[in-house]
């Protein structure tokens, strides 16, 4: 069914009788063309975009708990195209140019808000760093302003100016950036692939993937075995065990990033803000919790959860930044497992194994990447040649040298 403002009041005078499951729960098929691993919003997003734009939907999305389990449902639904190097202003500014019209696209609400995402910088060095960054924005057509501490205090009063260690000095805007509804992101695409055919197999773990003569010919699941054509992994902080699978060893290392929010207040936090003086964000949910994070856990794990030290370094940085924010108390924390290459950039790529293709790497940034993702990794998959977008994502980079050096850190330079 469409949904629209007609569907919506026929339903509430009718008992909410007419709506219709969002998507299939379906079982899966002994083949099928593709089969993408992950029903994170990667793998949703090229199930979508690999049936819309290319025509093929003989695809299955294999997820092995249910879809939006893994760091899709654990974000802290930050978009943004404010990114440095040439290799990924285009890709991202892309993505946010998908964000912009996705709603319609999907015809599902995923509560896309452009409320501004402001980088913050405390010293002279920093904000000629920011100042760069922003040129190169600009340089690729995408939106960026430099703002200095007058500006910065009127958008955001309520913020420690004169802190003796990180005083701000202002801060560098992009208005287009913001957020967007992490879970509906999910279920739209569920439903926009579902639609299109896609089958959404959840509840099935890829335990093995097969091999013959240097060509993937199927997977194994804990719900039998799948041959396929092609296979498509979007597994993201599970990229190293499950390319493991068919023998393959990644750049790639799993850590866990937390995220936390608390309790809901009226409105204060009218963008989404980050602190240069150390790894801490925050933005205001519609519900009114303030959302934040900080930086990875210090080692290595596959665990959803995260540790003591990182929860104090970043209420630290909170504190430091909005001293306000020690009067509330924190609802929840939560943790999730991300994928960090080892130049903070993704890869979207054939592996040396044909027929068998790779996204990952998307490390604390994938869930702005969402629609480019799916859209550049279905493109790869279906004309078998990358993206104009995604032509840097080679997995061979850290053997060439060619590497995209964000160094994984997003727009938070540190100071470090
Ligand atoms: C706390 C936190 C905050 C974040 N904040 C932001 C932010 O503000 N902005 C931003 O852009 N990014 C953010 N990210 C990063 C972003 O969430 C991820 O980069 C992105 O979601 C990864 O892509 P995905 O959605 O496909 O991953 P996932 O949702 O993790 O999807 C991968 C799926 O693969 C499944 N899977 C794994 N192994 C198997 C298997 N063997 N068989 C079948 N299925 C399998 C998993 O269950 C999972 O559902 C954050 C991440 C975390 C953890």
């Amino acid at each position: 069914m469409r949904y629209s403002g007609l569907a919506l009041a026929w339903n509430a005078i009718t008992g909410n009788r007419s709506w219709t499951p969002a998507w299939r729960d379906a079982a899966p098929r002994d083949h099928y063309d593709v089969v993408v691993v992950g029903g994170g919003g990667h793998g949703l997003a090229t199930a979508y975009y690999l049936a819309k734009e290319h025509g093929i939907s003989n695809v299955a999305v294999l997820e092995r708990s249910w879809i939006g389990s893994g760091n899709a449902g654990r974000n802290t639904t930050i978009i943004r195209s404010n990114y440095l190097m040439p290799g990924n202003v285009p890709f991202y500014e892309w993505s946010m140019k998908l964000w912009e019209g996705l709603e319609r696209d999907l015809n599902y609400n995923v509560m896309v808000s452009q409320r501004g995402v402001l980088n913050l910088y405390h010293s002279d060095v920093q904000r000629d760093v920011f100042a760069r960054r922003g040129n190169s924005m600009r340089l690729h057509g995408v939106d960026a302003e430099l703002l200095d501490r007058a500006q910065v205090r009127a958008l955001v009063p309520f913020l420690d100016f004169d802190g003796a260690r990180f005083p701000i000095r202002g801060g560098l805007l992009q208005r287009r950036g913001g957020t967007a509804r992490h879970d509906a992101v999910v279920w739209g695409y569920a439903r926009g692939a579902d639609l299109r055919g896609v089958d959404i197999v959840q509840n099935c773990e890829v335990t093995g993937i097969r091999v013959a003569n240097g060509r993937v010919t199927g997977v194994d699941t804990t719900r039998g075995a799948i041959s396929a054509g092609k296979v498509a992994l979007a597994v993201a902080g599970g990229t190293s065990r499950v390319a493991s699978l068919a023998g393959l060893r990644l750049p790639i290392e799993s850590h866990v990033l937390q995220a936390f929010v608390t309790e809901g207040i009226k409105p204060l936090v009218d963008h989404v803000i980050t602190f240069g003086g150390g790894h801490f964000y925050i933005s205001q949910s519609d519900k009114g919790g303030l959302v934040f994070g900080g930086d990875i856990d210090g080692y290595n794990s596959y665990a959803q959860r995260g540790n003591l030290p990182t929860v104090e370094d970043v209420c630290e940085g909170g504190m430091a930044l909005m001293p306000v924010i020690g009067r509330l108390r924190v609802l929840r924390s939560w943790g999730g497992v991300v994928d960090m290459s080892m130049d903070g950039s993704p890869i979207i790529d054939r592996t040396g194994i044909d027929g068998l293709y790779l996204n990952a790497g998307w490390c604390y940034g994938g869930f702005k990447a969402t629609p480019a993702s799916g859209w550049c990794f279905a493109h790869l998959i279906a004309r078998a040649e990358p993206h104009a977008v995604a032509g840097a994502y080679r997995l061979d980079r850290f053997a060439s040298g060619r590497l995209i050096d964000e160094r994984g850190a997003g727009a938070q330079p540190n100071l470090h």
